[in-house]
């Protein structure tokens, strides 16, 4: 009888990018490895946090993973039939995550199992956890398949606590080639086409790794690629943390990309300065969108953990994807060594001002494994012991502007990111003559609830209900002014880019009422709410907003 050896997580959500992917890959390399070959039965089994059955009680929710992975491995009701040693449990450990596993591992050590834990939360410290047979720290595609293979053959003893061997990329295989995992069943893929970091970020797990990027050989990417088309996945998210370290390469997967999957959404990781124009312009050849680290841009910060910023080349390759028209986010860190409560506001100022798609705002993380962890008491940060190590003060920021930091990151997801504002946002803001940072500010004064209620529905809101809000939020902020004559402008605004971006999103056409003449409320006038309103008559009309072959377009109804 074969061994059942099963590879499991617990995700967030079922999303691309929460995939099993790491679970997947220790699966497919215990899959191929030559001395199990016969011998094991191995699977995938992803538990998810939005599962209807999943309790949210955390002791509930550990007894139910191991019941479930009993039951998988052994058959319903099999389990009391079973010895110990006769299946094996691999658990993919993140921050989020440990926990609920790490209690799950210990219901199954008590009936005799066998548990193996990895992933980044074992790597960043391998001997912490008890909870496990064995931990193994780093990638595991040779150490975890050695490991079982001495298990079960019982040919060797084995460390308790693994460094693993580093794989050789050009011969592990791939999760979706094998069939592990399918992308179909996520609506998207993770892809993964490197592995480290030319940079250190102190505060990343990268920050201890090796220097060297090592990436996927080509051979592998097109058939993932082809694998993708045939099974039409609408988008994958690119695992490469700086895509366009290498522009050659870069370049070359962009045509690939183009040529087998041109209808696929892809999701990159750029680095802004070293953004070139030819770059800029592959990217304009598929539909895709990158997501950029800015984190800080308080120089001092940003050499204290260990990150390299030209704000001048930062600023250029931004400007070079805004005006060839490639969609990016940011990225910004608050709590990081350093920082104030002031500066980081100047960093969203600065931020918004390069007119990002969408402006992500997180809380460091003090992740043990990492040098800022080994260097956090030196810097003044205070942050939680436990997962998931939120810094709660530092030396130049208070618990209280912790607190603010949240709730400007709470605005901005709302109003910026879920509100889709970035067409306009710096126009109204220059109106108001407000700061972005400020006007965060204001509106979650005014709508704190309804921020940290969206901000809690992760991604499923409506955006008819934030337009609402922004505009009567904007309304008042016209009145408190004197401003209230620009009001019907900034409403067209509004609307007319509000419907633009949900007609794209659905491909369903959209009516809207207009105060002033679409074409004008479509053009470069608009950007100037001041110009617009002073040299423009108001001209009411109603337009249709449609798809017509792929663009969105509009038309005057009467
Ligand atoms: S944060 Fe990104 S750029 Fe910095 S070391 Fe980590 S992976 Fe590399």
């Amino acid at each position: 009888m074969k061994i059942p050896v099963i590879c499991t997580t617990l995700l967030i959500e079922k999303s691309p990018q929460a995939l099993p992917l790491g679970a997947a890959c220790i699966a497919s390399a215990v899959k191929h490895y030559d001395d199990l070959h016969g011998l094991v039965d191995v699977s995938l089994k992803a538990f998810c946090l939005e599962d209807k059955d999943f309790p949210e009680d955390k002791n509930k929710a550990a007894q139910y993973i191991a019941e479930q992975l009993i039951e998988k491995a052994c058959g319903k009701g099999a389990e009391q039939a079973l010895t110990g040693g006769q299946a094996i449990f691999c658990f993919s450990c993140f921050v989020w995550n440990i926990e609920i596993l790490q209690a799950a591992s210990k219901i199954l050590l008590e009936r005799g199992f066998i548990t193996i834990a990895g992933g980044p939360e074992i790597t960043a410290h391998p001997s912490f956890y008890k909870g496990f047979d064995y931990t193994v720290s780093g990638e595991g595609e040779i150490s975890v398949p050695l490991l079982i293979s001495r298990l079960i053959n019982k040919s060797e003893k084995s460390d308790k606590v693994i460094i693993s061997q580093t794989p050789d990329l050009s011969v592990i295989h791939s999760p979706y080639l094998d069939g592990m995992i399918d992308p179909a069943e996520y609506e998207g893929a993770l892809w993964e086409l490197a592995r480290g970091c030319p940079y250190k970020c102190a505060y990343c797990y990268e920050s201890k790794g090796q220097k060297n990027v090592r990436v996927f050989p080509m051979e592998r990417i097109k058939a993932e690629l082809e694998l993708f088309a045939r099974k039409k996945v609408p988008q994958v998210f690119v695992l490469d943390p700086t895509y366009n370290v290498n522009k050659k390469r870069a370049v070359e997967l962009l045509r690939l990309i183009a040529s087998k999957t041109p209808d696929t959404f892809y999701y990159f990781e750029a680095r802004a300065e070293l953004i070139e124009r030819d770059l800029a312009r592959e990217f304009t050849r598929i539909p895709c969108a990158l997501q950029i680290g800015l984190q800080s841009c308080n120089e001092e910060t940003l050499r204290l953990v260990n990150r390299p910023f030209d704000k001048k080349k930062f600023v250029r390759g931004l400007s070079i994807l805004n005006e060839e028209g490639v969609t990016f986010g940011l990225d910004l860190i608050y709590g990081l060594p350093g920082e104030s409560f002031a500066s980081f506001r100047e960093g969203i100022d600065f931020a918004i001002g390069q007119y990002p798609n969408n402006l992500e705002i997180f809380c460091l993380s003090v992740l043990p494994g990492t040098d800022l962890f080994d260097r956090a008491d030196g810097l003044g940060l205070i942050y939680e012991k436990e997962p998931p190590y939120h810094v709660m003060k530092t030396k130049d920021l208070s618990a209280d502007d912790m607190k603010r930091a949240e709730k400007l990151s709470k605005a901005c997801a709302t109003f910026y990111n879920s509100g889709r504002a970035v067409p306009w946002f710096n126009s109204v803001c220059r109106l108001l003559k407000i700061k972005p940072s400020k006007f965060f500010d204001i509106f979650y004064e005014k709508h704190s609830d309804f921020c940290r209620q969206l901000c809690d529905q992760c991604g499923n809101e409506n955006h008819l209900e934030i337009e609402k809000i922004q505009l009567e939020f904007l309304k008042e902020q016209c009145k408190l002014k004197n401003l209230e004559r620009y009001y019907p402008a900034v409403e067209d605004i509004v609307k007319f880019y509000g419907a633009i971006s949900r007609t794209t999103d659905t491909g369903k056409e959209e009516s809207i009422s207009l105060n002033y003449d679409a074409e004008y409320v479509a053009s470069d006038y608009a950007s100037d709410i001041k110009y617009f309103v002073e040299n423009l008559r108001p001209k009411k009309c109603r337009i249709q907003i449609f798809m017509n072959k792929g663009q969105v377009d509009f038309r005057y109804k009467k």
